[in-house]
């Protein structure tokens, strides 16, 4: 096992798409339809949660609030937020409320799966 990422959007379609790649690339894969039930999720499974990918714009709690409260509940798990067209301002926003990267939407998954793989590098060292 590579580690246990939780995968959170409000679009079945991404869910199911990052779910079997991240399966494929040989990690437990967990996931979540919004803010509130990510929280949910982290409390139950740290700290046996290594990474989240956080969709931004959901219902109920949108991912950066979902970021925000994971934080302050000093949950230390790497998130990666993903982003609707890369807006300056809402990247901004996102790496303030304690997102380690952001990815724009729509992305080549492959680019996702390297950001991942650099991103557990930076966190191992
Ligand atoms: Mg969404």
């Amino acid at each position: 096992m590579r580690g246990r990422i939780l995968i959170v959007d409000d679009q079945k379609g991404v869910r199911r798409l990052l779910e079997e790649l991240f399966k494929k690339e040989g990690w437990d894969v967990q996931s979540a339809g919004d803010g509130r039930e990510a929280i949910q999720k982290v409390e139950e499974l740290m700290p046996g949660l290594d990474l989240i990918l956080m969709d931004l714009k959901m219902p109920n709690i949108n991912g950066l609030e979902a970021t925000r409260i994971i934080m302050e509940r000093n949950f230390h798990v790497p998130i990666i937020m993903m982003t609707a067209y890369g807006e300056i301002e809402v990247v901004k926003q996102a790496l303030e409320a304690g997102a380690r990267k952001c990815i724009s939407k729509p992305f080549d998954i492959m680019v996702l799966r390297d950001m991942v793989n650099k991103l557990m590098l930076e966190v191992a060292s």
